[in-house]
C-alpha cells in the first residue's frame, strides 16, 4: 500500500471485464463514488504494482474530442496517444473522469462554445456564463488508482494543477510524461490560452 493513502476510500470498485480496442487489450472497471453520484471507468493493463512507477492518466470526459473527433481541443488525440503509450509499455491505467468541459457538463460547454464563435476565448467564456473555469476535483481519481494498487506514477498530463493535485492525495509522482500530439489548426487559440491563461506546460511556440 501507498504510506500516503488514505486509510479508508471513498470510492469502490463495483465491475470489472476485459476491453480489448483498436489500440491493444485492456481491462476496464467501474468506480462509484460513496460521497455523491459520481461514477468513474478506468482502462488499465499489466500488473499494478505500488514499487513500479506507473504511467497514468487523468483523462477528463470530452463528449465533443473524444467521440466526434473535434477540431477544437485535442482530447482525443490526449486520449489516443494515452491508450498506445500504456500498450507499448505494456503497463499503465488511464482514469476516465466523467466532468465534462472541466465541469461545467455538456450544455454550458455548448453555450461557451457559442461565445467562443462570437470570438471570446476559453476562459472569457467561461466567465461570461458565470462558471468556474475549472471545477474539477482529482482526489477520487487518485482514489480509484490506490484502489488499482498504484502509488508511483508516471503522469501523462500537461496540467500542473492536475500533477499537484494527485500528489497532493498521496500519489508518488515519478515523473511527468508530456504527451505529445499533433495540434489541429483550429485548435491552436484554445491551447494558446490553457498555456497563457491556466499555466499548461504545453513545449510548443504558437
Ligand atoms: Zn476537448
Amino acid at each position: 500500500m501507498c504510506p500516503h493513502a488514505p486509510r479508508s476510500l471513498s470510492v469502490e470498485r463495483v465491475a470489472e471485464a476485459r476491453l480489448p480496442t483498436e489500440v491493444g487489450e485492456f481491462r476496464i472497471a467501474g468506480y462509484r463514488s460513496l460521497e455523491s453520484p459520481e461514477e468513474f471507468v478506468v482502462l488499465y493493463k499489466g500488473e499494478m504494482r505500488p514499487e513500479v512507477p506507473t504511467l497514468v492518466r487523468i483523462h477528463s470526459q470530452c463528449l465533443t474530442g473524444d467521440v466526434f473527433g473535434s477540431m477544437k481541443c485535442d482530447c482525443g488525440r490526449q486520449l489516443r496517444r494515452a491508450m498506445e503509450m500504456i500498450e507499448r509499455e505494456g503497463r499503465g491505467a488511464i482514469v476516465y473522469q466523467q466532468q465534462e468541459g472541466r465541469g461545467i457538463g455538456i450544455i454550458n460547454k455548448i453555450r461557451a462554445y457559442a461565445l467562443q464563435d462570437q470570438g471570446a476565448d476559453t476562459v472569457e467564456a467561461n466567465e461570461r456564463l458565470g462558471l468556474g473555469v475549472d471545477l474539477r476535483e482529482y482526489k477520487q481519481c487518485a482514489e480509484v488508482l490506490f484502489d488499482l494498487g498504484l502509488c508511483q506514477v508516471k503522469v501523462m498530463s500537461n496540467n500542473p494543477l492536475k500533477l499537484q493535485a494527485l500528489e497532493e492525495a498521496g500519489l508518488q509522482i515519478a515523473e511527468r510524461v508530456q504527451l505529445a500530439v499533433e495540434t489541429p489548426k483550429c485548435a491552436e487559440q484554445y491551447l494558446r490560452t490553457k498555456k497563457e491563461k491556466l499555466g499548461h506546460l504545453l513545449e510548443f511556440n504558437l
